[in-house]
């Protein structure tokens, strides 16, 4: 078997004619092809990435100089653009539509020769959090197919966690990438709002979605993540800030100790598995042990962040999803319908599934005439609150921790009839998207089900290398799954 442990390694291998690419992706091609009842993937890249990885050999043995992701065997989120290959959204409405550009985040990957090796299965427009509102059908956990393996970014979490690539790249509008991170027991991670151009990312909530990275550890993250961060003339909504070297940085030590704090409230709610709130209070003790100052803080607003952020993200997609009428993009239904409105009608409600429906519903509702200042200008209002709040909280503390999900992996269909209780459960992530600040979910726990389950960790706005850091001296320290104390 073909033993990948970190790019690092993966890297030195090659150096060393141990492995090559195509061994690699030869790897990848047959585990994926035993593992299609996981349903992780929606296309694979079988002869590009064979070829790109005999390029990317020959140029490596020609002593020519290599990309800082030589070789990484990568999938993307059927939601982010690779030029000339299928991009769906994992919905019927772009059933047969192929990306006339690259993302720029991709764009930076191919820039630095990384292997494009599929697009991988997720809720239709990023829209849920089992992966069961998919088109292409649900996807499996590795470690119990009778459970989701969270959602949106299902199939990149799953295609991580069984071994069917190294890194996959997915989006998080309110957890995607963090909460199923943590239903397979990986690391995911989104970055500051604005670190990473959204050009080429197909758009659920503009003012929320992230691009982020699913890998099995800390410095893979910290490589990729320096490798597609940084300015865009594509995206307005890009950091110029410069974009450090998160992988060195990680490398050198580092004495002082972050100021660490919790919401006394996350722990106390109610819907948290009493395992998921012991560990995490014994983690606390434990770090305070360790010689971590940790505050326990005040954060009445909880509550709202749910509603706030369904209101404000329905109210997007809304706008953002009426490009899809089945004229300018998408699905059309035949035959064409004489009357065009009827004509719109029939191409969405035919092309775009239940959830995606209900949010666009949702979403006209609260923007519309009288009901804007009710929904839509209070949820905004509650948003500014957070903001406020989050500038004050980190003048205390440097990270933030908190869980990432209230349960562990939950039974396949257990949840999709009730959509409220689904959207309860994203109180613990929603609350990073609302603010803007980054956030990363490490795998450290084994609860007593035998599920994986992690931490949160969250710092202001562009302190992605105090995540980095804490999260690899956590992992290192306490995990990669530690059992339920
Ligand atoms: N579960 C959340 C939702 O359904 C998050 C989705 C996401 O981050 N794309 O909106």
């Amino acid at each position: 078997m073909y033993p990948f442990v970190t790019i690092g390694e993966y890297h030195a291998a090659l150096n060393a004619n141990i492995t090559s690419c195509r061994e690699a992706v030869v790897f990848y091609l047959s585990q994926i092809q035993q593992h299609t009842s996981l349903n992780a993937f929606v296309h694979v890249f079988e002869k590009d990435a064979l070829e790109k990885a005999d390029e990317l050999d020959k140029k490596r043995i020609e002593g020519k100089s290599t990309g800082k992701l030589h070789g990484v065997v990568i999938s993307l989120k059927d939601v982010l653009c690779y030029k000339d290959h299928p991009v769906t959204a994992s919905s019927k409405i772009l059933a047969g539509f192929q990306s006339l550009f690259n993302a720029t985040a991709v764009e930076k990957l191919l820039t630095e020769d990384a292997i494009i090796i599929g697009t991988t299965n997720c809720d239709e427009f990023a829209m849920g959090s089992s992966n069961e509102n998919s088109t292409y059908g649900p996807v499996k956990n590795f470690l119990d197919d009778s459970r989701v393996p969270g959602g949106s970014s299902g199939g990149s979490a799953v295609a991580v966690q069984a071994h069917l690539c190294m890194i996959s790249l997915g989006s998080d509008t309110g957890g995607s990438v963090r909460q199923p991170a943590d239903f397979c027991g990986i690391v995911g991670f989104k970055p500051t709002y604005g670190r990473i151009s959204r050009h080429g990312l197909i758009a659920y909530g503009s003012s929320f979605d992230q691009i982020g990275v699913l890998a099995t550890n800390i410095e893979d993250v910290a490589l990729v993540l320096s490798v597609i961060s940084g300015t865009d003339e594509f995206d307005s909504t890009v950091s110029n800030l410069p974009v450090e070297d998160y992988l060195s940085e990680l490398q050198k030590p580092n004495s002082k100790k972050p100021v660490l704090g919790y919401f006394k409230q996350t722990l106390l709610h109610e819907g948290l598995d009493p395992e998921i709130k012991s560990t995490h209070l014994s983690l606390i003790k434990e770090l305070e042990t360790d010689g971590y100052e940790i505050k326990e803080l005040d954060f009445d607003l909880l509550d709202f962040i749910v509603p706030a952020y369904y209101v404000l993200t329905t109210a997007e997609a809304s706008s953002n999803l009426s490009r899809f009428d089945g004229i300018r993009y998408g699905h059309q239904e035949t035959p064409p319908k004489d009357d065009l409105t009827e004509f719109y009608s029939a191409n969405r409600s035919s092309g775009f599934g239940k959830e995606v429906q209900r949010r666009i519903m949702l979403g006209t509702f609260v923007l519309s005439a009288g009901y804007y200042d009710a929904y839509y200008t209070k949820a905004q209002q509650v948003r500014r609150l957070l903001c406020d709040q989050t500038k004050l909280v980190f003048n205390d503390i440097d990270v933030l921790l908190m869980p990432v999900s209230p349960s562990t992996a939950f039974k396949i269909a257990e949840k999709s009839n009730n959509p409220i209780e689904m959207y309860l459960a994203d109180i613990y992530t929603v609350f990073a998207n609302l603010t803007g600040i980054p956030a990363v979910s490490i795998p450290l726990f084994q609860h007593s089900n035998e599920l994986p389950f992690g931490l949160q960790l969250m710092s202001k706005h562009f302190e992605e290398l105090s995540l980095l850091r804490l999260g690899n001296e956590l992992m290192k320290k306490h995990g990669p799954v530690k059992k339920c104390i």
